[in-house]
């Protein structure tokens, strides 16, 4: 694949695979977080950036947008405020809407302009088997569940200009973020284990192969779908993120 793909979030997990996948395809990535990426290539680009505060998201992305012809968005940056309705709080919530899903709208917003005038664009937004329900997960399946939400709409809005939307949902996946819950070798994690039909947690590969295929021109037929990478949660409807 060639251009220039925008991930966010790229500095561990699922999308340092996304970045890592994309630059062997041939990308140029650029990377959007706060924490440098652990991995180096010479197409990889840096923007330190906390996604949650809006002015600098909306001045890193149109400084990226300004400079380089970015074709491909993945808005994978995301993080988890676990807790049962009795612990949510207003602020969690805030907090998991600010990142999940008010920056992907900020950095859609910038992008689209140069993919309308291209007539070509993919964006990839990182969804969550939870915003199907999950329990302790009031705040953050309401996020997830809201991208999707906003996926289906930007379909519609921008499918005429060339420009497909989809969004990806995996479930357990081992990161630092299910690790933290679920410490390896824990009661926890094999529960969740037991409940996943494959019967073992998935790999951020296993996610960003299906972002890959999602973000290749040849998917241009593919649009306001959520893809669950999910070993059979969601159909099982137990176990999850
Ligand atoms: P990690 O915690 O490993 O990575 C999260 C990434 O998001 C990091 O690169 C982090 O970068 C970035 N990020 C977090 N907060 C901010 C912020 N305020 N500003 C900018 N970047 C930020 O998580 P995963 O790789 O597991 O998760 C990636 C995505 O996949 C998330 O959207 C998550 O909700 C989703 N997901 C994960 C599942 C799992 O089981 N792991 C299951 C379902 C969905 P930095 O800290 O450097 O800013």
């Amino acid at each position: 694949m060639e251009g220039t793909a925008v991930v966010t979030g790229a500095s561990s997990g699922i999308g340092e695979a996304i970045a890592r996948h994309l630059l062997d395809s041939g990308c140029t990535v650029i990377a959007l977080q706060r924490r440098p990426p652990r991995i180096q290539h010479a197409r990889l680009n840096f923007h330190a950036v906390d996604l949650v505060d809006v002015a600098a998201a909306r001045n890193a992305a149109n400084e990226i947008a300004s400079r380089h012809a970015v074709r491909y968005l993945v808005n994978n940056a995301g993080a988890n405020r676990p807790g049962m309705l009795e612990q949510a709080t207003p602020e969690d919530l805030d907090y998991a809407m600010a990142l999940n899903v008010r920056a992907a709208m900020i950095l859609t917003q910038a992008f689209v302009p140069g993919m309308r005038a291209a007539g070509f664009g993919r964006i990839v937004n990182m969804s969550s088997r939870a915003a199907m329900g999950k329990t302790g997960r009031t705040v953050y399946s309401a996020a997830k569940a809201g991208l999707i939400g906003m996926t289906r709409t930007l379909c519609l809005e921008l499918a005429a200009a060339g420009i497909t939307v989809n969004a990806v949902a995996p479930g357990p996946v081992a990161t630092e973020l299910f690790d933290h819950g679920h410490p390896p070798g824990g009661e926890k994690r094999q529960h969740v284990i037991d409940s996943i039909p494959v019967k073992r947690v998935g790999t951020p590969d296993d996610v960003a192969r299906a972002v890959v295929f999602l973000l290749s021109p040849d998917s241009g037929y593919i649009t306001g779908q959520t893809l669950f990478v999910c070993g059979g949660t969601s159909v099982s409807g137990s176990g999850g993120e």
